[in-house]
């Protein structure tokens, strides 16, 4: 039996077959610039030998559902699969689930309509999910779709952590609140890093650090999620590629009053224009190393922000957790970029977390320990998979 992950975006859907038995992935790729008129099929499969391939075609597709058609048919091609019949289930990645959805969950209209409900909170997001979602319900109406939340997995923290001090109304009336994302990824590398240090997932105290284009760090105490550094919104916390993170509120009073900016100009400015971005004028982080090396003083200067907000994080999650057993660097930064890892560890040596300067910089992939031994507080490189967790939780929510 196979299970289909989708990540439907606004003008893309991302998809992974995997083998349930034993999770191989038989083909993955992306059908991307949806609705534009000059789409392209991007398709990786293992062949009949084992050896794996790569194809690229043209794909104009004008909607989801075309887009949809035209990787099921690549996938009936290429002999991965050849009928609805061999899927279990179809697991969708949703970004926001709202306070509703705790675990990966089987859709029914009730599900639809919930996640309809929470558009307004992730208006770029959750119009595209659901629209996955219908297009597979009616391409594959006999079998399961799985809603797997980027919010399910901090469904845990206490109010203490995701409560505003704003007015009660606004989260009483218009739920306004904190939610956290990737949460797929921190249980995903969590749950790895618990494995890594031979313990249970539920007894271990770890500090998560995704660091991609989007980035977040999580505190888990005991397997949970105790707090996370996204909020309403995804553009809460961390520095990241577009997106500026904590900010104190009133720039945005200041900068609507002085400039003249409106909601929507902010609204791209801080989500779009900021960040990595907004302080060195590039966004990928490979780049912004080699600007540094260089001696590009702004791209220096961005990397100290970032390495300065993750360090302020960890020392913030240290305290909430009292104890911790592991630090976890996953996401394209996190797993690659050693300097950072090392800049945002600097000092924390007093705190039992100590890095190895040689295990950090090895070129190296796979998960791995960076830690020097003896270190008091493990720190480990875990690459993400999150299509992988989405593929597990699917097969668990159809039992
Ligand atoms: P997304 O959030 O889009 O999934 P990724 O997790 O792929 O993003 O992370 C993208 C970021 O990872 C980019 O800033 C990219 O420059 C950075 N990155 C990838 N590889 C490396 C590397 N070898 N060294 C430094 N940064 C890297």
């Amino acid at each position: 039996m196979k299970i289909l992950v989708l990540n439907s975006g606004s003008s893309s859907i991302k998809y992974q077959l995997f083998r349930c038995a034993d999770w191989q992935v038989l083909a993955a790729g992306a059908i991307e610039r949806i609705g534009e008129g000059h789409g392209e099929l991007t398709l990786t499969w293992m062949d009949g030998s084992g050896t794996w391939r790569n194809e690229r075609t043209d794909a104009p597709s004008a909607t989801h559902h075309d887009g949809l058609k035209r990787i099921i048919a690549s996938l009936r091609g290429i002999g991965a699969l050849a009928d609805a019949s061999e899927l279990t289930a179809v697991g969708h990645r949703v970004v926001h689930g709202g306070e509703g959805f705790h675990t990966p969950t089987v859709v029914d209209d009730d599900v639809i309509a919930a996640i309809r409900q929470m558009i307004p909170l992730a208006p770029l997001h959750n119009p595209a999910n659901l629209d996955g979602i219908l297009v597979a319900r009616a391409l594959f109406p006999t079998v399961p779709q799985v809603a797997v939340f980027d919010t399910a997995f901090h469904q845990t923290m206490p109010r203490t952590a995701y409560r505003y001090a704003i007015p009660d109304y606004l989260y009483r009336e218009h739920r306004v609140r904190r939610y956290g994302f990737h949460g797929t990824s921190h249980q995903f590398v969590g749950q790895r890093a618990a494995a890594w240090l031979g313990r249970s997932f539920g007894q271990v105290n770890l500090i998560t650090l995704h660091l991609g284009n989007g980035a977040s760090a999580t505190a888990i105490r005991r397997g949970s999620s105790i707090d996370t550094s996204m909020g309403m919104t995804p553009l809460e916390g961390l520095v990241m590629g577009t997106r500026c993170g904590d900010i104190d509120p009133a720039v945005h009073f200041y900068l609507g009053e002085h400039l003249g900016l409106d909601n929507q100009t902010l609204e791209e400015l801080l989500n779009r224009q900021s960040g990595l971005l907004g302080l060195c004028g590039v966004n990928d982080m490979r780049q912004i190393l080699r600007l540094a090396e260089d001696g590009d003083s702004n791209a220096e200067l961005a990397i100290g922000i970032t390495c300065h907000r993750i360090r302020k994080y960890i020392g913030a999650y240290y305290a909430e957790l009292g104890t911790v057993d592991a630090i976890v660097f996953t996401g394209g930064i996190g797993e690659n970029a050693a300097e950072i890892r090392a800049r945002a560890c600097a000092g924390l040596e007093r705190l039992g977390i100590e890095i190895d300067a040689t295990a950090n910089s090895a070129a190296a992939s796979g998960e791995r320990s960076i830690a020097r031994p003896g270190s008091a507080v493990q720190v480990l490189v875990i690459p993400t998979n999150e299509e992988l967790q989405i593929a597990r939780e699917a097969l668990e929510a159809v039992g």
